[in-house]
């Protein structure tokens, strides 16, 4: 029985419309469509990937696509990387990286962080590439490595300043001498963080003068096949200097972590409701938690389906957040609520029910609703809940 679909309908809503597994359709009643959804331009990433790969010289790519691919869809976006000739994808975790696995892409997968211990046997089995931060793991990789009767390519990870993993750089060289005697074990790279590299360019630039020190006291960079520092802000803003491996993520994604690179990069992911309901309030009326926001005069308030549940940050309450809506800006009034919020449509007589909101994406950049829920991009993306439908357009 074909759904009857409410309008005005986007083709890409309708598309997933069709597929009942996303939406709780059944025959006897019409379709229900999600309130907010993310629209995902997996043709966009991959221009973003060209930008990338022109900024770091032709250098090789890591794709950083811990956390969902920032909340994107882990495997929409590896299966979409995976024949874009990238070196290795950067995950979190074991889990994230069986779930590319059984998304059938073979490409290598790195481990960006520590690894528990009893997660290591399958990381050898499955020759997914940890980075070593400690003799210990790197002696317990070595011996399941030898049961296996194979040799692990392991990198190295060096602490340069960030302080949350890798081997405190002082005590590198006699680490290394330990590492070398393990024989099921292939040092195939060696890798830092940037811990300021879009806030501190003076520190990141020594950063680089140290990691490039560190590599000539442990024998010159043809020691290593892989060597790698810089995350996008690092890849956009500065030399690669010894390095022929980049991680990038943020930018894959349409966003530049550094002024003035912005514009060359497209947005992936555009978030977006739609008007569930438009009336006229009185003078003197509250809207939303708080009555923060009470009208001065006759005020056409629309309501949109998306809130703080979806992941739209509370914070940006107050702050004079806007959204997008028949080609303009519209404010929004009081606080962003669980599943709704709030705009000021005075005046504008063809906001109707049903509209489609532009919530961020390439007219509301996604930066500036970070900066007014004062936190970070990354974060915005990240804290994007499963509620809200991911469409990806191929
Ligand atoms: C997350 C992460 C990256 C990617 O950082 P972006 O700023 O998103 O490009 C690179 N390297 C490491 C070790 C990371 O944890």
């Amino acid at each position: 029985m074909p759904f009857e679909l409410p309008s005005p309908f986007n083709p890409v809503l309708a598309s997933f419309a069709q597929r009942p597994n996303f939406i709780d359709v059944n025959d006897s009643y019409p379709v229900s469509p999600p309130r907010a959804w993310a629209e995902i331009d997996l043709g966009a990433m991959k221009k973003n990937l060209a930008v990338a790969r022109e900024a770091f010289g032709g250098g090789a790519l890591m794709a950083v696509v811990k956390a969902g691919a920032y909340g994107h869809g882990l495997e929409e976006i590896a299966r979409s990387l995976a024949n874009e000739n990238i070196v290795f994808f950067g995950v979190a975790n074991v889990g994230e990286a069986r779930r590319i696995r059984n998304a059938g892409v073979e490409t290598r997968i790195y481990l960006l962080g520590a690894t528990w211990s009893e997660e290591r046997e399958e990381i050898v089995a499955r020759d997914w590439t940890p980075c070593i931060s400690t003799v210990e793991e790197a002696e317990q990789f070595n011996r399941l490595a030898a049961r296996y009767q194979k040799r692990l390519k392991v990198h190295i990870a060096v602490d340069t300043g960030m302080g949350r993993g890798g081997f405190v750089a002082d005590h590198l060289v006699e680490s290394m001498r330990r590492l070398d005697l393990l024989k099921n074990l292939e040092i195939e790279g060696i890798g830092s963080h940037l811990p300021s590299a879009d806030e501190d360019k003076e520190f990141t630039e020594s950063q680089f003068r140290r990691f490039r020190s560190i590599i000539d006291e442990l024998g010159g960079p043809q020691r290593f096949k892989w060597i790698h520092l810089s995350n996008s802000a690092g890849l956009l803003g500065y030399d690669k200097d010894a390095c022929n491996l980049s991680r990038p993520g943020l930018l894959l994604y349409g966003v530049s972590p550094l002024p003035g690179f912005q514009e060359k990069l497209i947005t992936v992911m555009t978030l977006k409701s739609r008007v569930t309901l438009v009336r006229t309030l009185p003078t003197g009326h509250g809207v939303s938690y708080g009555r923060q926001f009470v009208t001065t005069k006759p005020t056409r308030v629309a309501t949109v389906g998306i809130g703080y549940g979806d992941g739209y940050p509370r914070h940006v309450s107050g702050k004079g957040a806007e959204v997008w809506l028949r080609g303009r800006r519209f404010p929004i009034l009081g606080r962003v609520t669980m599943d709704q919020l709030m705009v000021d449509v005075t005046g504008a007589d063809d906001v109707i029910e049903g509209d489609e909101v532009e919530i961020f994406g390439p007219n509301i950049l996604v930066d500036e609703i970070a900066e007014k829920a004062g936190t970070i991009v990354w974060e915005i993306f990240t804290c994007i809940t499963p509620r809200v439908t991911r469409c990806h357009i191929p």
